[in-house]
């Protein structure tokens, strides 16, 4: 029993690995406990934080990246310490957290993408979305990358906001991208670009589209842009009616998917094509690159549980695409020596405990945030109730948790082990670096997009 743990005699100490919307929220909750003392320190496997934030939204987007103002107040406290830099699994183990933290909160999110299993999806040309969308924000590990860009026609697949975003950047006028922080390597690429038209493909109705009404809203305001829908796609089966009724959402969309059916085509230089109903079968390709997919045409039947389910109809048409993005889904990876659930991609817990997949026995002292607890859904904002919940039972857990033994500083440790780890202060002179090249240009900050040049940049500053 350690009921003394949390006080000042004995703060809590806590390790958030990951410094993305869920890990900020976690601490949030923490700090937020009137009668809890705890240390709270981050690690990152970046030098800078906010996770998709920062690598995710998209940069026409700006207004949402505001709430990294409330992790930088977080991250400014005195009971939080930031290490940028630090793989886990590599400079830092579990082990090592094990020795020197009461709780460990895993907040890793989803960093991988889920595949749609059809033949060709291994061609040139045929990429994950979430690749691109690393791609534009400037992420490290896509920032050399290139896209066949050169090609007139892209195929997006799926209908859930990531399909949105990737299409908007496709389609849209650069001079507007130019005055966001998209990476530059990306707005030099764009501009180049040939592509006119992103076509859509929606396995289910627009009933069921993923898809948010801001989001579908903002197509039909891009300029030069025309937004083209079939209106037999919005001919409803008596179920997807039925659901029509009860869900706001989908009334919003279906109407504005309505008003972009009767707008037509306006001769617009750019369009996008908005199809339901179609599901990608195969990739087809010439030397190893794709030039076309193969598309079935779906019905939808309902499933034991209610909801309705894309049938291939054995209808086909041929789609010619000189690119092809899948934007079905993120999907986590594996962490050395972290429970791992392969079918959801998520940490296995109970309620943000983590189990052991074995057992399914709670893991004593080891937590779960965010994507990595519950799946890729939700905005950033989902994670703040879904990270004060897991909170809920790290206090809960409190009076029965061993303490950690009194090991070394994990700073000395990284010292030791080489690591160079960013602190929050190290942060601040590359994101003061970005925001004056940024202000030079009239944008919100230009991205530094490799690692070694943000740690040249730090180290000079320090
Ligand atoms: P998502 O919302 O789960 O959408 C995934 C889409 O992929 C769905 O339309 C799904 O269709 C489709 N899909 C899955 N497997 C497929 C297959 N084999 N073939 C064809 N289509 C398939 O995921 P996401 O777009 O990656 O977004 C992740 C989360 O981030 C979401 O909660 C999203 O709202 C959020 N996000 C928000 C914003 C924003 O607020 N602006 C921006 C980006 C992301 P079914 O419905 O038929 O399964």
């Amino acid at each position: 029993m350690s009921a003394h743990l949390g006080t000042a005699e004995r703060p809590l100490r806590v390790a958030i690995v990951g410094a993305g919307p869920a890990g900020f929220y976690a601490a949030e909750a923490l700090l937020k406990q009137k009668d809890l003392v705890c240390r709270i320190d981050f690690f990152n496997r970046l030098p800078t934080p906010y996770g998709l934030v920062r690598e995710g939204v998209a940069p026409d987007h700006q207004s949402i990246k505001a709430v990294t103002r409330v992790y930088d107040k977080l991250a400014a406290g005195t009971n939080v310490r930031y290490f940028g830099n630090v793989t886990f699994g590599r400079d830092l183990h579990h082990a090592d957290l094990k020795a020197r933290y009461d709780q460990i909160v895993y907040a890793v999110g989803a960093q991988s993408d889920r595949q749609m299993g059809i033949a060709g999806e291994d061609l040139a040309g045929s990429m994950p979305a979430t690749v691109f969308v690393g791609w534009y924000n400037g992420h490290p590990d896509y920032c050399d990358l290139a896209f066949p860009l050169d090609c007139e026609r892209v195929i997006v697949v799926g209908n859930g906001n990531v399909a949105m975003d990737v299409t908007r950047i496709l389609v849209c006028d650069p001079a507007e991208l130019a005055k966001s922080d998209i990476a530059d390597h990306a707005l030099a690429a764009l501009r180049g670009s040939k592509v006119r038209e992103v076509v859509m493909l929606g396995r289910r109705g627009p009933v069921q589209a993923a898809f948010t009404n801001p989001e579908l809203k903002e197509f039909g305001e891009l300029a030069g842009v025309d937004v083209l829908v079939d209106p037999a796609d919005l001919d409803l089966d008596a179920q997807s009616e039925a659901s029509l009724a009860e869900d706001k959402t989908a009334q919003k969309n279906v109407a504005l998917l309505r008003t972009y059916a009767a707008r037509g085509e306006t001769g617009a230089p750019r369009r996008i094509v908005m199809r339901f109903l179609a599901s990608p079968v195969e990739v087809l390709g010439a030397e190893g690159k794709m030039t076309a997919v193969k598309v079935e045409r779906n019905q939808l039947v309902a499933a034991a549980d209610g909801t309705m389910r894309p049938k291939g109809t054995g209808v086909y048409d041929t789609i010619e695409a000189g690119m092809i993005l899948r934007s079905v889904g993120y999907k986590g990876v594996p962490i050395p020596d972290v429970p791992y659930d392969s079918a959801k991609g998520t940490i296995p817990n109970v309620a943000g405990r983590v189990t052991s997949p074995e057992s399914n026995a709670v893991v004593a002292g080891e937590y779960v945030v965010g994507w990595a607890k519950r799946g890729p859904s939700g905005v950033i904002g989902t994670n703040k109730p879904d990270a004060a919940a897991t909170v809920a039972m790290m206090l809960a857990d409190l009076p029965h948790l061993p303490a950690a033994s009194n090991a070394e500083d994990v700073a000395t440790l990284l010292a030791e082990r080489g690591a160079d780890a960013v602190s929050y202060a190290d942060w601040k002179i590359l994101d003061a670096h970005e925001a004056a090249l940024g202000a030079a240009q009239g944008r919100p900050r230009v991205k530094v997009t490799r690692v070694d040049e943000m740690m040249a940049i730090i180290r000079q500053g320090r």
